[in-house]
């Protein structure tokens, strides 16, 4: 793919052409590069066969709704780790986009300013972009094919919940460092989802309890009143 990491593509799904204009006018000139779909079907296909790397998606669409288009692109597997941010008007919508499980990574209500846009835009990218730059992570001896979706430690198949593999990538992909329970909420669950700081505490358990093995040093680091961290050095 000789895509420029500079430049995000960035599908564009709402039938109202003037918002379409207006968004794609604002991309370019931020250095992003845009596709338009104006209806489901239509972005479905595109983001099958152009994979961009953020899709905008309308609630409202002629024929079916985003809500319906972004569960169907999270179940195709050319589709599913496609970041999606929703559009959608106040009220009843914005309440059932927050929660349901949508399987949407951001939501914006409309009417949005620019600004606010682009700042949400910016940071669903920075969240993706690490996983999406990188097919396999490796750290000390534990190795993750992010692709093939298999994590091994020192050659053992390491066998792990889909919470727990989110939360061993957002720890191979910045070894080192501590994270607060909050801010691996934010990244492994999503921020617009509620759940108790504690059950962090549950999962990095799982996790250990998985990548241990009795003899194995522990490569997840509990930092009193901080969070937790990976270290990529084991004793
Ligand atoms: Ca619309």
């Amino acid at each position: 793919m000789a895509r420029s990491a500079l430049q995000p593509l960035i599908l564009i799904v709402e039938d109202e052409t003037d918002l379409v204009t207006l968004l794609t006018y604002n991309f370019e000139k931020e250095g992003f590069r845009t596709l338009a779909a104006y209806d489901g079907d239509e972005a479905v296909l595109i983001a099958t066969e152009q994979r961009p790397d953020l899709i905008l998606l309308d609630w409202m669409l002629p024929h079916r709704s985003g809500l319906d288009v972004c569960r169907q692109l999270r179940r195709a597997p050319k589709t599913r780790d496609i970041p999606i941010i929703m559009l959608t008007a106040r009220g009843e919508e914005s309440d059932r986009v927050r929660g349901l499980d949508s399987g949407s990574d951001d939501y914006v209500v409309k009417p949005f300013s620019t600004s606010e846009l682009m700042a949400r835009i910016r940071a669903v990218l920075r969240r993706a972009a690490p996983g999406m730059a990188d097919e396999v992570l490796s750290c000390g001896d534990v190795v993750m094919d992010l692709a093939g979706h298999r994590v091994r430690r020192d050659g053992r198949d390491i066998h792990l919940g889909p919470t727990e593999f989110r939360l061993l990538r957002h720890f191979m992909q910045h070894p080192g460092r501590v994270f607060s329970r909050e801010q691996l909420l934010d990244v492994v669950w999503g921020h617009d989802v509620y759940v108790e700081p504690r059950t962090v505490d549950v999962h990095i358990r799982r996790l250990r309890k998985a990548l241990n093995d009795t003899s194995d040093a522990d490569l997840i680091r509990t930092v009193r009143s901080a969070g937790y961290a990976l270290d990529a050095q084991t004793a």
